[in-house]
């Protein structure tokens, strides 16, 4: 972090500047004075330095932030991939990872049926979705929770796949994991809501963490830092912080009708070479349309992402929560080309530090 005294601030007005940083943030300044003006070096990890209170000291004229607010969720401070181990399934690094099934939980029947098309397809990692945010109240919510957390167990019976699932609401999270979900979903509109953010970071379950579909890239990398760090409101993480983060990108809002998110491809490769974490992503709430959940799941895989998630389901038309964006048929095709998309262009890019010649 580098602050800049305005023109005429004193050397004490600077001294007070050096004395708050150390006093608050227990940091070590270095001063550079130049003709008619003093600059103040912070060193070390100015993460979590507040920017605004700073501004406000006598005599300050800006504070131009270097180091980013996610710490622990960027590469500058960890370079290598971090690879998240899913019940003995590798999520980043050099891994492709597949995770597929039903929007929704709707029933036994369904769910099993759309689990055993998802296993068929090669995916690795089953979505088994109990609770469901709806944009309209009238619209299908899932069932009780306890009754779709029975049929949770019994799609991990009938396929022998790790499950993810979204949590909503902190109360169920006990009976997430008393039920086998293997990777808890925080789901966009959830995105940045740090009561919930908070309490994943007192465990170690692997975490899906979508992209706020009104967020940029700092602030869905802040929300992964509040999951990491495990930081509690005095600054302290007090041995708590949970690593396992996977990012799922899906989109924001835009003023393209025609689909249903706008999903900007170079935010792939951007957030890869951001974060060390595993980067996912979505081209069924993405695009919203089954149509176009093919060449988009391509186009992910091309960019640099490390694994995919996306609607599988037994009968797309009987579905009750979006069905318009499940795929049944094509899944088997989607995982294969996928994967050797993948293979073909393993290893190059700038993303993980290290650039290879295209053969
Ligand atoms: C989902 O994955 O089922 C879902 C609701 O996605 P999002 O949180 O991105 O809307
Ligand atoms: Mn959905």
């Amino acid at each position: 972090m580098i602050i800049h005294m305005a023109e005429g601030a004193t050397a004490e007005q600077a001294d007070r500047v050096i004395e708050r940083i150390g006093a608050d943030y227990g940091l070590q300044c270095e001063t550079i004075v130049g003709t008619g003006s003093i600059v103040i070096g912070v060193k070390g990890v100015a993460g979590i330095v507040d920017e605004g209170r700073v501004s406000e000291l006598p005599g300050v004229d800006r504070v131009i932030r270097i180091t980013e607010k996610y710490k622990d969720a960027s590469r500058s401070f960890h370079h290598e991939d971090t690879v998240v181990n899913v019940a003995g399934v590798p999520v980043g690094g050099g891994n492709l990872t597949i995770f597929g099934g039903p929007c929704a939980i709707e029933s036994e029947a369904q769910a099993v049926e759309s689990a055993h098309t998802a296993r068929d397809a090669g995916v690795d990692i089953l979505r088994a979705f109990v609770d469901k945010s709806r944009t309209s109240p009238y619209d299908y919510r899932g069932l009780e929770i306890a009754r779709g957390l029975e049929i949770v167990r019994a799609m991990k019976a009938a396929t022998g796949l790790p499950v993810v699932s979204e949590l909503i609401d902190l109360r169920h999270l006990d009976a997430f994991l008393s039920a086998g979900v293997d990777v808890i979903q925080i789901g966009a509109r959830s995105a940045q809501y740090s009561p919930l953010l908070e309490e994943l970071a007192r465990i170690r379950t692997p975490v899906v963490l979508k992209h706020g579909f009104g967020n940029d890239m700092n602030e869905w990398l802040c929300a992964a830092a509040y999951i990491m760090s495990g930081i509690d409101r005095e600054g302290r993480s007090g041995g708590s912080g949970n690593p396992n983060v996977i990012l799922c990108y899906r989109g924001i809002k835009s003023f393209e009708a025609e689909t249903r998110f706008a999903a900007d491809i170079s935010m792939i490769p951007l957030v890869r070479s951001k974060s060390h974490l595993p980067l996912i992503a979505d081209p069924s709430h993405s695009s919203g349309d089954r149509a176009l959940v093919e060449r988009v799941s391509y186009g992910f895989v091309a960019a640099g992402a490390n694994g995919l998630e996306f609607d599988v389901h037994s009968n797309p038309a009987e579905a009750l929560c979006d069905g318009r964006q499940a795929v049944r048929e094509e899944a088997g095709r989607i995982v294969d080309k996928a994967r050797a998309i993948h293979a073909l262009l393993a290893g190059i890019g700038v993303e993980t530090g290290a650039v290879v010649a295209p053969k």
